[in-house]
Formats: structure tokens, sequence, C-alpha cells
């Protein structure tokens, strides 16, 4: 798959590529379509990937990272994610909640947390999204009261991937008054007193899947908060940008295999006594989506090349957020009409654009990516909204 030359991947982290290409070949794409009848993410298979040091590698030794570069990151998700999409979500959620526990928690409180998460014994999510809306997010409601030592929560998130799976979650709560300024992020044990999960019946991404967490007076630890109050979205949720560029990694990988898949099929596949590859209009639209998904492709490395840097990469993340899943879905989609009536049975296929259309909706719109490039540009006074 890392076939293309590509100047900000070195020989080290091709091989990293073909050998996490080969772990997931063999251990990862056998279950893609089981574990989206089954709706569960296999815990062993994530032990897995936590011993062979594919689980938030960017993090630092101490916590049971390898002090990778955020590149080598996308090297691995994009690897697992060409298996299944679903199971890169553990690469993803570990590794923008990974960042987020090291730059904001209590070392103390935190330590044991990522240590279990690159070792791929807990699942982390991220709960942002509240039932009134999650493109407005720093308009979020739910409650959270200093009491003594502890802040107690009360209120819903939804549409939170991997809910019911989750073994803790970074949770935005609403500390002071209205606006960005007013929210305060936790990390929060999914295992504690109030809290109750539901699970939707989505789309596509099944294995993760999504659902609410209902918090009743639920006690969270002082030392739980991340940041100071009020910092939830001023400094913890600068993360963003890294995961968005995972974003267009995974699903990316994922339109890559289904476009080698058919570039194979349509050499083999004839149709009025020639191959279908000898029709333009087959083999033209394979190349235009081969184009694309190579230059997209290059946008999300530029992306996390510059995170390593610590150079500007707001606007090419949000880039690679809004343009991959799109691309990937249309070209899955076109891939799909490729096999003709074969294309339309359930399938690796159809899973495939089921899963990657999730994401032209999570972790924020076309919509709302376009307005964070517009406000990098040309600044928030004349992007108001
Ligand atoms: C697969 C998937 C996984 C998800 N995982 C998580 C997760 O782990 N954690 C989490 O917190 N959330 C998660 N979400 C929720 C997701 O982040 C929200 O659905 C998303 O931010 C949009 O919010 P909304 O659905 O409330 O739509 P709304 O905010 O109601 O928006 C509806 C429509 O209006 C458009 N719109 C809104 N405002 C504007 C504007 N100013 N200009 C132009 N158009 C606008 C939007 O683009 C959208 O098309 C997930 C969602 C999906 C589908």
């Amino acid at each position: 798959m890392c076939a293309a030359p590509n100047p900000y991947l070195d020989d080290d982290l091709v091989a990293l590529g073909e050998m996490v290409e080969r772990f997931a070949a063999e251990r990862i794409a056998p279950g893609f379509t089981e574990r989206d009848q089954t709706r569960v993410l296999d815990p062993a298979l994530m032990a897995e990937m936590g011993q062979l040091g594919l689980i938030a590698p960017e993090l630092p030794e101490a916590v049971g990272g390898q002090g990778a570069s955020r590149v080598a990151a996308g090297v691995i998700t994009e690897a697992i994610a060409a298996a299944d999409l679903s199971m890169s979500y553990i690469n993803l959620l570990a590794s923008l909640n990974g960042q987020i526990l090291l730059d904001h928690g209590d070392p103390v409180v935190v330590t044991p947390w990522l240590q279990r998460l690159t070792a791929g014994e807990a699942l982390l999510a991220l709960a942002l999204t509240e039932p009134r809306g999650g493109s407005d997010a720093a308009n979020l409601a739910l409650r959270a009261t200093l009491d003594g030592d502890h802040y107690v929560l009360d209120g819903e998130k939804t549409s939170i991937s991997a809910a019911d799976q989750a073994h803790a979650a970074v949770v935005f709560g609403r500390t002071g008054g209205p606006g960005a300024r007013g929210v305060t992020a936790f990390l929060v044990p999914l295992d504690l007193a109030g809290i109750t999960t539901s699970r939707f019946d989505c789309h596509g991404q099944r294995a993760i899947g999504r659902g609410s967490i209902f918090f009743d007076n639920v006690r969270v630890p002082l030392d739980h908060r991340l940041a100071g109050e009020g910092q939830g979205f001023v400094s913890v949720m600068q993360g963003f940008d890294f995961s968005r560029a995972l974003i267009g990694l995974q699903v990316l990988a994922v339109a890559r295999v289904a476009l080698k898949e058919t570039w194979q099929y349509v050499t083999e596949r004839e149709a009025f006594g020639q191959p279908l590859s000898a029709y333009q209009g087959v083999s033209h639209r394979l190349a235009e989506f081969d184009t694309q998904i190579e230059a997209a492709r290059l946008l999300c490395y530029q992306a996390l090349w510059a995170k390593d840097r610590g150079l500007p990469h707001t606007a090419e993340a949000a880039m690679c957020k809004w343009w991959c899943p799109k691309l990937a879905y249309d070209t899955v989609h076109e891939c799909l009409l490729m096999f003709g009536h074969a294309g339309y049975d359930r399938g690796v296929m159809e899973q495939r654009l089921r899963d990657v259309l999730g994401f032209q909706i999570g972790d924020g719109t076309a919509q709302i990516m376009k307005t964070i490039i517009a406000r990098t540009r040309v600044g928030r006074r004349n992007v108001p909204a």
C-alpha cells in the first residue's frame, strides 16, 4: 500500500507500514464483516495491538508509548484502517485522548490510564456532543458543579463513539457562564456511580458503535479535571488538529483498498469482448479518484509532519477532515458500481461505503471544517459563523 514515493515517509516508516499491514491482513481483516454484525471490538485483538506498540506510539516511553513521531502514528493508523475502519478507532481515540491526558492531566491520575491505553487494555471515548447539537460545540449544557473535593456531573452526551465499550471518557461540562470559557474537561472512569450508557443502531462503523452517556449526580474527583477550570475549549481541544489528519488517513486507507481491488477486477471482468479497463468510462474514472487520493494522502502527512515540528497546521488538518471523508465515500461508491450487481450484495464493499460515511459527520462536518479554514485565512471577525 505504501508503494508511491512519499517525501514524508523514510525507509523506516515504509518498513513500519509494511509490518503493520501484514499484522492487519492476518489478524484484523478476517473479522471485518463479522464484527459489523456482532458490533463488538475484540479486546484480545486490541491487547495484541498494544503489545506490538501500535497504540499511540507518539506518547513517551514512560507511559507505554514509543516516543515516535505523529507521522509514525499516521502510518500505523492507516494500515489498521485498511483492514477495518472500526478497529482503527482504537488508534484514533488513543492518540487524541492520550495527548489530552498527557498535556493536561494530573500525572498521578493519568499515568496509569495512559499505560493501560497504550497496552490495549483500556479504551477511552471523547464525549463532547449533546442532544441539543454538535456543531456549536461550545454551547454545551452538561452541568459540572464543584462540591468540596469533587465535581458533580449531570446531563447527557450523545453520539459518542464507543460509548458502551469504553472504560473512561474525556468529558466536557459547563462549570461557568455561557460560551467556550465556561467549559471544563474531565477524565471520567465510566464505572462511576450514576453513569449509564446506550447503544445506537448505526449505519456503519458498527463494531465501534455510538451511543449516549447519561450522567446522574456523578461525583468525579477534583484531581480528574483536565487543565484549569474554563480551559476545556481554550486549551484541551487543541488536540483535534492531530486527530483530523489521522481521520483523513483512516478513510483514505479504506478507499485505497477499494480502489486496488477494483483496478484488479476491471482487468478481469469482460463486457462486449474486452476487459472493463479497456473502456475509458471505467479506467478514467478510477484514474481520477486515484489521483485525488494520492494528493489528499500527502496533505494528511503534511499536517502530521507540521505537527511534529510545532508548525501551524490547523487549516491543513481541517482540509483533511472535510476533503478525505467525501473523497473516500465517492471513491468507494464508484468502486462499488464497477463491481456491478455484485457490489450491491452485503459484503466488504458496501460495508466500506457505510463505514467511511460516518466521518463526513463525526468530529465535525464539512461546513464546520470550511469555517475553520476560512477563519485561519481571514480571521474570525470576517467569518463570524
Ligand atoms: C460516526 C460518528 C461518530 C461520532 N463520534 C463522536 C464522538 O466520539 N464524540 C462526540 O462528542 N461526538 C461524536 N459524534 C457527533 C458529531 O461530532 C456531531 O454529529 C457533529 O459535530 C455534528 O453535530 P450534529 O449532529 O448535532 O449536527 P448539527 O450541529 O445539528 O448540524 C446539522 C447540520 O447543519 C450544519 N450546520 C450547523 N451549523 C452550521 C453553520 N454555522 N454553517 C453551515 N452549516 C451548519 C451541519 O454541518 C450539519 O450538516 C459522532 C458522529 C458520528 C456520525
